[in-house]
């Protein structure tokens, strides 16, 4: 599996997710030898649709992905249950200029989005079949071993293994994984017709959240549709799943009402139990760097797992920068500056996402009111999805110069 790998150079990455892609098409634009060791026989990534923003296509251009047609163009708003406007997520001049795309977040299909960063792996790169039993740091190497039997040594260990990660479990400890009290149904359709192309909606009544937002899969126009409710751990599963479903939705305007008329309940709608971790400060230790949902699991209201995952991969090569892996001080100083960047980043964005989660749906019913009057009566939503979600995501990308694809005008608006 790893015959000819070059000491010095030799990353193994266990997790062939979005994280996991990410980072080995990084490793190897640094020049490293990776492998990418996959517990299943086929990756597939969960779920329907997916938002992704610019910075996140941008690194997807990076690594020589074709991103013409890849998602369907979107301005985001979020409403109330009666389609009163209560924000409207704005787009930064500087940043469309700088990378050269337009707006700030695109509809894809995530299978679509996976299958391409997959296809972009070199052949010998992702080896399947391959469950992480544990690993062993010594005599300045990484020991892995997989339950198959197979062991294999490398220079450093990047842990992309999802909220339940072994590599996480073994280097941090006990997650303390819970439940968010957060149920999320998302279903995705072809487009029904009759609905404005460019609008994704994020609509909240007392407690429910149902939204859609244009994408494209396989390069055809459809809708990603979903919908957030209350739910306890091992709560039962509605017998009648689509009569539950139709049942939110009444308290809608169309066209959520629309969406299940369009989608297959059997394979185009997913139910996703919503877990989280307490916020974890340290994402790597020793030769060991952990990325995406192993570190940092997220709910729905980033609308960013898999963006932040496939961002974590990039950073983390990046800092790396194609230096000399035996060199220990070398991977620590990469490894602190990879934490650097990232760790508070995507802290942020995360714990924004519970305390919004939280606020949407466990505010008891005064609170409830008094928060419904407050984001349809003034601006403070608007302010707030401003300052938490964008403000921090805009400065990254004009920081990352070497994804600017116009040079020129990001120094003249910096
Ligand atoms: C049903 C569902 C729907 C979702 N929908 C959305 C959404 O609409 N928008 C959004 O932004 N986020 C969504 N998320 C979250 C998003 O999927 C994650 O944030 C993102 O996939 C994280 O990527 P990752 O690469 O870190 O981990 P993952 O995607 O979890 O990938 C981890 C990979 O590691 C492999 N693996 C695990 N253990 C081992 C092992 N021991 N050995 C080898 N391989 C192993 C797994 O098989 C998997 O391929 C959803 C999650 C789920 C479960």
């Amino acid at each position: 599996m790893t015959k000819g790998w070059r000491p010095g150079k030799r990353a193994a990455i266990i997790g062939a997710g979005p994280g996991g892609a990410s980072a080995a098409l990084a490793m190897l634009q640094q020049g490293y030898d990776v492998r990418l060791y996959e517990r299943n026989a086929d990756p597939k990534p969960l779920g329907g649709g997916v938002l992704l923003s610019v910075p996140v296509l941008a690194i997807l251009r990076q690594y020589d992905i074709d991103i013409t047609n890849f998602g369907s163009f979107t301005k985001t708003q979020f409403r109330n249950n009666r389609g009163k406007v209560r924000v409207r997520l704005p787009f930064n001049e500087n940043v469309e200029k700088a990378m050269g795309i337009k707006g700030w977040h695109y509809g894809v299909l995530r299978s679509n989005a996976f299958g391409k960063m997959l296809n972009a792996l070199p052949d010998g790169v992702l080896i399947s079949d391959h469950k992480l039993d544990k690993y062993e740091e010594q005599n300045g190497e990484i020991q892995i071993s997989f339950e198959n039997g197979a062991k294999v040594t490398a220079d450093i260990l990047i842990g992309a293994d999802g909220i339940r990660s072994v590599v996480s479990r073994q280097t941090f400890g006990d997650p303390g994984i819970f439940h968010v009290g957060l149920r999320a149904w998302l279903g995705w359709c072809d487009d029904p017709g009759g609905i404005e192309k460019e609008l994704a909606i994020i609509h909240h009544s007392r407690n429910v959240q149902a939204s859609y937002f244009p994408m494209l899969h396989d390069g055809k126009p459809g809708f990603e549709w979903w919908i957030v409710e209350r739910s306890a751990e091992g709560s039962a599963v509605p017998v009648d799943v689509e009569g539950h479903i139709r049942h939110l939705l009444a308290d809608f305007p169309s066209p959520m009402s629309r969406f299940p008329d369009h989608t297959d309940f059997e394979t185009q709608l997913f139910r996703w139990e919503i877990y989280n971790r307490p916020t974890l400060k340290t994402w790597t230790k020793g030769r060991v760097a952990c990325v995406g949902d192993a570190v940092h699991p997220v709910s729905p209201y980033a609308a960013y797992g898999m963006g932040m995952a496939i961002e974590d991969g990039y950073f983390l090569a990046r800092s790396l920068g194609g230096r000399d892996l035996t060199d220990l001080a070398g991977v620590t100083e990469a490894f602190r500056r990879y934490e650097a960047e990232r760790v508070d980043y995507v802290n942020h964005h995360v714990e924004f996402a519970r305390e919004l989660g939280k606020r949407f749906h466990h505010a008891s019913a005064p609170m409830a009111w008094l928060r419904d009057f407050i984001f349809d009566h003034t601006g403070f939503l608007q302010r707030q999805v401003e300052k938490d979600y964008l403000a921090s995501a805009e400065k990254m990308s004009l920081q990352l110069m070497e994804l600017h694809r116009n040079p020129r005008a990001t120094a003249v608006n910096q």
